[in-house]
């Protein structure tokens, strides 16, 4: 038992170490941020992250999250929400994360914004864009993006900081680089969400700030 999990520590820190060393060999403005995306993984497979200097983890279910903030209290940990966001579930995401990546729609940000706590620093929002227009993906139209980042002025609690995609991996190249030139037209935004463990890199060339990392750090979800 001890072997194993001794086998399981040094794997997500070599894991972890694997993927930093990625990013840094094409970030070459070193602007990127590694979020560890931990759905369904346990506490202690995230304490292994955090003793390795892990900070940012990206959850995507609101329960599971939520036992985890509270499991790992007190390690200045910075919380993203990346999952679908339902709007009975806005108050409990607008009190324990800082980052809400997954916002699709005007009702959802009006209610982050209200429930935000006044105590809280600003909740940094992203706009998620359904980049290649999959009907079964959720996210932004990206002619709807322009009528939505307006509305973000009457916002006092939340900032809108940019924009999340997961694009089709067939293409993910161009959906990128679309992704950069929409980014390009809102010169007051400055976080770009995107790349997975199989495509960090292109992401990274595309001008990702925030990389988004599951299985390439824990390992194969069940
Ligand atoms: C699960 C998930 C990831 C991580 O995906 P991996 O392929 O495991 O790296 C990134 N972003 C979102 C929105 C996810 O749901």
């Amino acid at each position: 038992m001890k072997k194993y999990s001794l086998k399981l520590v040094l794997m997500i820190a070599e894991n972890l170490k694997n993927v930093q060393d990625r990013i840094a060999a094409v970030d070459k403005n070193q602007q990127v941020i590694l979020i560890a995306v931990s759905k369904t993984k346990l506490a202690s497979d995230l304490q292994q992250a955090i003793d390795a200097g892990q900070r940012h983890f990206g959850e995507n279910y609101l329960q599971e999250a939520l036992d985890k903030i509270e499991a790992l209290k007190n390690q200045n940990l910075i919380w993203h929400f990346i999952g679908p966001i339902q709007s009975n579930k806005t108050k409990q995401i607008a009190e324990n994360f800082s980052w809400v990546h997954s916002v699709d729609r005007l009702k959802i940000a009006k209610r982050l914004n209200d429930q935000r706590p006044e105590s809280m620093q600003k909740l940094n929002v992203l706009l998620q864009v359904n980049i290649d227009d999959e009907p079964t993906k959720s996210g932004v139209k990206v002619d709807e993006i322009d009528e939505l980042v307006t509305h973000f002025e009457n916002f006092q609690n939340i900032s809108l900081r940019g924009f999340m995609c997961i694009p089709n991996p067939v293409n993910s190249e161009q959906s990128f680089n679309k992704m950069a030139k929409i980014m390009q037209k809102y010169p007051n935004l400055d976080t770009l969400s995107m790349g997975m463990s199989s495509d960090l890199e292109l992401a990274i060339k595309n001008g990702a700030t925030f990389v988004r990392i599951g299985s390439d750090i824990f390992g194969k979800r069940a």
